[in-house]
């Protein structure tokens, strides 16, 4: 039987539109998805990796393929953990294509069974990251078209606690 288990690994600080669009496109793919959200202690977050699972466990909560957990140390260990033979990367950009590429790679040195699957995002997605997210809701701007209402309130609520 094909293992059409994926993992789709990211830091997700925090999860936002263009993510959720490359997960449920993908979601149509795979039989099970595994949204893995890294817990690296050497570097900083916005959000705790609990907050972030939640956050993205209220956005896809109506897609039952989807699961989120958080992992530590090497991709491949998780993959191997949760029995998983294919990764799930979104590209925007050429410049994502050049680091996604070596990622494959190392990757694919580490576990040799593993496949990288990368999908395209769509165009109005394509300009947003994490971090710009993060910029533009702490300048006040508005961010409502580009995180999910869960999102929204984990950066209201962080925002409230960062300015008492
Ligand atoms: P990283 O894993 O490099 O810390 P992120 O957590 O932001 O980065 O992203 C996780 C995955 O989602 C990566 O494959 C990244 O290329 C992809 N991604 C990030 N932003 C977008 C977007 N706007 N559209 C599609 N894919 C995206």
């Amino acid at each position: 039987m094909v293992n059409k288990i994926a993992v789709y690994p990211g830091s997700f600080d925090p999860f936002h539109n263009g993510h959720f669009d490359i997960v449920s496109r993908a979601a149509k793919v795979f039989d099970r998805i595994i949204i893995g959200v890294l817990h690296n202690a050497n570097k900083k977050t916005l959000f705790t990796p609990q907050e972030r699972i939640e956050m993205i466990k209220e956005t896809v909560k109506k897609i039952p393929k989807i699961e989120v957990k958080s992992f530590e140390g090497l991709l491949v260990d998780f993959l191997k953990e949760v029995g998983a033979l294919t990764i799930i990367r979104g590209l925007r950009t050429y410049s994502d294509f050049e680091y996604e590429l070596q990622m494959a790679h190392i990757n694919r040195s580490l576990l040799p069974t593993i496949e990288t699957v990368f999908f395209v995002t769509k165009e109005e997605f394509s300009f947003l990251s994490s971090r710009l997210i993060k910029e533009i809701f702490f300048l006040k701007g508005e961010v409502d078209k580009f995180v999910s209402d869960p999102v929204l309130e984990a950066l209201k609520k962080k925002y409230n606690e960062k300015c008492i």
